[in-house]
C-alpha cells in the first residue's frame, strides 16, 4: 500500500504526533493479517458516512479506508552527503509515496531548537535542501547513460530534455513537487528517475494553541508552501486528545473551537495527495469505505475487493451517498424514484458511489 514518510529536524514534535497517530490504530480487529512495523502507523481515514450507513443497513461493523504514515527518524542536515545514516534516511524517504514535513511553529524555551531559534521557513529550507541535493545528485549520476543512450537513439531526445529541465529546477533550489505544481514540468516526464522532491509534499506546522488560532499567522505558513497542502496542528494537545474517549475527546475539540482533530485533517490530506479515493459498500455484513485511486473504473474498483468480480464484471449498480441516505437506506425506494444507476466498464468511480457490483463467476 502506499504510505507516507514523515520528517522533519530534531524536536520538533514528529514523535509525539505519530505517536498519537498510531495509538489512534483502532484498526487490528479489521486487519489481523497486517504486519505493522514499529514506525508504521496505519490510520482510518476519517468518514463520517460511514456510521449514518451502518445504522440504515443495522450492522455494527464499519470497516474504513486506511492511510499508512512511517515515521522516517535520522539526521536530516548533510543527509545528501550520504554517511551512514544519512543513507539510510534517503533511502527511506525513496521508498515513501508522498512526505510529511512537520515543522516547528511553536515556543517553548524548555525544548531546544537545532538551529537555535524556532524559524519555519528557514526549517523547510534545511530539510529540502537536503533532498534537492540528493536529487541532483541522482541526475548528476544519471546523465553521462542518458547522453549515451541518447547517441544510441535508445532514448528520445525530449527525455534528455526533461531531465535537464529538472536539474535546472532543482538548481535554482526548488522541489520538483513544487515546479510541477506550477506547470513547469511534468512529473510523468521524468518520472523513471524517481526523485525525492518529485513525491508529493503535506507540511504540518506543529503550532501552540495562540497560533492555531491566529488566522494571518496560518495564512502567512500556508502561503509559505502552496500549492502544496498545510495542516496545522498542536502535536501535544492531539497525543491528548488521543488518551481520550470518542464522547470526551469531542467535548475537548469544541472547547478548543475545533471541527475536527488535526490528525484525522491530516489523514485526510494524506490520503487526497496520495492520488487514491475511495468507493463504498453497505451490506448488512458491513459497512465499508475501499480504497481506489482516482480514475478508476468500475472493473478496476470491483478488482480491489476481488480479482474474480473484476475478470467477470458484468456492471455496477451504483446509488449516490446522498439519495441512499435520503430514501433511508430502502432499496426499494431508491428503485422507485430511479436512483440506482447501472454503470458498464467505462465509468469512472465517483466519491461517495455506494456500489454493488454484478459479476459472472
Ligand atoms: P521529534 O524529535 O521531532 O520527534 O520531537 P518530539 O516529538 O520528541 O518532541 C520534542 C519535545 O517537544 C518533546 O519534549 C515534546 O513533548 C515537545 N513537544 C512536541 N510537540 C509540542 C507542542 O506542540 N508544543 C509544545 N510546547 N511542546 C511540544
Amino acid at each position: 500500500s502506499l504510505t507516507i514518510g514523515i520528517v522533519g529536524l530534531p524536536n520538533v514534535g514528529k514523535s509525539t504526533m505519530f505517536n498519537a497517530l498510531t495509538r489512534n490504530n483502532v484498526l487490528a480487529e479489521n486487519y489481523p493479517f497486517a504486519t505493522i512495523e514499529p514506525n508504521t502507523g496505519i490510520v482510518p481515514l476519517p468518514d463520517n458516512r460511514l456510521p449514518v450507513l451502518a445504522k440504515l443497513v443495522h450492522t455494527e461493523k464499519i470497516v474504513p479506508a486506511t492511510v499508512t504514515f512511517v515515521d522516517i527518524a535520522g539526521i536530516v542536515k548533510g543527509a545528501s552527503e550520504g554517511e551512514g545514516l544519512g543513507n539510510k534516511f534517503l533511502a527511506n524517504i525513496r521508498e515513501a509515496d508522498a512526505i510529511c514535513e512537520v515543522v516547528r511553529a511553536f515556543e517553548d524555551d524548555d525544548i531546544v531548537h537545532v538551529n537555535g531559534r524556532v524559524d519555519p521557513a528557514d526549517d523547510i529550507d534545511t530539510i529540502n535542501t537536503e533532498l534537492i541535493l540528493a536529487d541532483m545528485q541522482t541526475i548528476e549520476n544519471a546523465l553521462p547513460k542518458l547522453e549515451k543512450d541518447l547517441r544510441g537513439k535508445k532514448i528520445e531526445p525530449a527525455y534528455l530534455e526533461a531531465v535537464k529541465k529538472a536539474k535546472e529546477i532543482l538548481e535554482g533550489g526548488e522541489t520538483i513537487d513544487h515546479a510541477a505544481a506550477a506547470g513547469r514540468i511534468d512529473k510523468a516526464d521524468i518520472y523513471d528517475l524517481h526523485l525525492m522532491t518529485a513525491k508529493p509534499f503535506i507540511y504540518v506546522f506543529n503550532v501552540d494553541d495562540d497560533e492555531l488560532a491566529n488566522e494571518d499567522l496560518k495564512k502567512k505558513l500556508a502561503d509559505s508552501v502552496a500549492p502544496a497542502p498545510a495542516v496545522f496542528l498542536n502535536a501535544q494537545f492531539e497525543a491528548d486528545l488521543t488518551e481520550l474517549d470518542e464522547a470526551d475527546a469531542r467535548e475537548m475539540l469544541a472547547d478548543a473551537g475545533l471541527s475536527e482533530s488535526g490528525l484525522d485533517q491530516l489523514a485526510r490530506v494524506g490520503f487526497d495527495i496520495l492520488g487514491l479515493q475511495t468507493f463504498l459498500t453497505a451490506g448488512e455484513k458491513e459497512v465499508r469505505a475501499w480504497q481506489i485511486h482516482k480514475g478508476y473504473t468500475a472493473p478496476q474498483a470491483a478488482g480491489v475487493i476481488h480479482t474474480d468480480f473484476e475478470k467477470g464484471f458484468i456492471k455496477a449498480d451504483i446509488v449516490s451517498y446522498d439519495d441512499f441516505v435520503a430514501a433511508d437506506g430502502s432499496m426499494a425506494t431508491i428503485k422507485e424514484e430511479g436512483k440506482l444507476r447501472q454503470e458498464g466498464r467505462d465509468y469512472v468511480m465517483q466519491d461517495g458511489d455506494i456500489v454493488e457490483f454484478k459479476f459472472s463467476p
